[in-house]
């Protein structure tokens, strides 16, 4: 009986496998297509500087704007990405977009050049020692100076003592582009390898923000994070301001920039030029 009962699943689960299996391959289908066509998007946040309200930055976001389904964020198709050996392909086509856009918004001096795009690259990128030739090479391409050019990768991305890693992350700086360790805070990594890092800045994760306002525990640990962070010699960016309580708390810590929807939703990038006007005849 239990035999047969076994078929009996083998047939019902059979033509819902399949489904799967094909609209997965025609999901990698689509994304091959988006990134060699006019499937993918960049959208752009901007990173503000607390004590003025300065632009500093922004951080570039991809989309995907998938022809039936309507946009797709990161978090769905970056892993299938991955999964696919499309990363690369991916991050490189990231790189020149978001390098590309940076240059135009400083030819038509939109920004000046304490302005900073910030680009979301991903493990398999750290790994991949073409990637420092691909930063190299749009750097060159683009003549955009690199310290305009911020990397941010997620402490998980940093494997722990890897050798390669760490021989990436010496080679992208000494390209000269900043490094920062994004959504920090939901790692694991301990304070000693922190300090050995050679990075810029770290984004604090904004699970680490959202109780300020409200649970009374939070700005001592906020301000605890930030002691940390500084006593490794590093600055922190926080991430996922949504409030103007948390904006106000965290400037009167004294924490120098931040990024939320507060201050802004990613933008189309044809929406940063006006942003950025309205910010800077408001900043002091
Ligand atoms: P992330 O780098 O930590 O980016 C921050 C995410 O938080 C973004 O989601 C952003 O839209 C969202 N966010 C910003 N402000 C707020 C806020 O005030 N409240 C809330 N609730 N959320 C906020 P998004 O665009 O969906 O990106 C998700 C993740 O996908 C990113 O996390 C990043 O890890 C990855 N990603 C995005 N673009 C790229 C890319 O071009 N390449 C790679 N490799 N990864 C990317
Ligand atoms: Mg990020
Ligand atoms: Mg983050
Ligand atoms: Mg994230």
């Amino acid at each position: 009986a239990s035999k047969a009962e076994g078929q009996n699943r083998l047939h019902i689960f059979e033509p819902g496998l399949l489904l799967v299996r094909r609209l997965r391959s025609q999901l990698l289908e689509d994304l091959r297509a988006a990134i060699r066509g006019e499937g993918l998007v960049m959208h752009y946040q901007p990173v503000v500087e607390l004590a003025t309200g300065r632009i500093e930055g922004v951080e570039a976001l991809i989309r995907w704007n998938h022809p039936t389904r309507g946009f797709v964020m990161p978090d769905e198709f970056i892993p299938l990405a991955e999964e696919a050996g499309l990363i690369s392909e991916l991050g490189l086509w990231v790189l020149k977009e978001a390098v590309g856009q940076l240059r135009s918004w400083i030819a038509d001096s939109v920004v000046d050049s304490r302005f900073s795009v910030r680009i979301n690259i991903s493990a398999s990128d750290l790994q991949s020692l073409q990637f420092i030739e691909d930063v190299r090479g749009v750097l060159k391409e683009t003549g955009v100076r690199p310290e305009q050019v911020v990397l941010e990768l997620t402490e998980m991305a940093i494997v722990k003592g890897n050798e390669l890693d760490r021989y990436s992350l010496a080679g992208l700086r000494g390209l000269g582009v900043g490094i920062e360790i994004d959504d920090f805070g939901t790692g694991y990594s301990s304070i000693s390898y922190l300090r050995s890092l050679p990075v810029d800045r770290v984004k604090v994760d904004r699970s680490l923000i959202v109780g300020l306002g409200t649970d009374p525990a939070q700005p001592a640990l906020v301000a605890a994070v930030l002691q940390l962070v500084r006593a490794c010699g590093l600055e922190a960016v926080w991430e996922g301001v949504e409030t103007a309580e948390q904006a106000e708390h965290l400037r009167s810590l004294g924490c120098l920039s931040a990024q939320g929807y507060f201050f802004s939703r990613p933008l189309p990038p044809e929406q940063i030029p006006a942003f950025v006007a309205a910010q800077s005849s408001r900043a002091t």
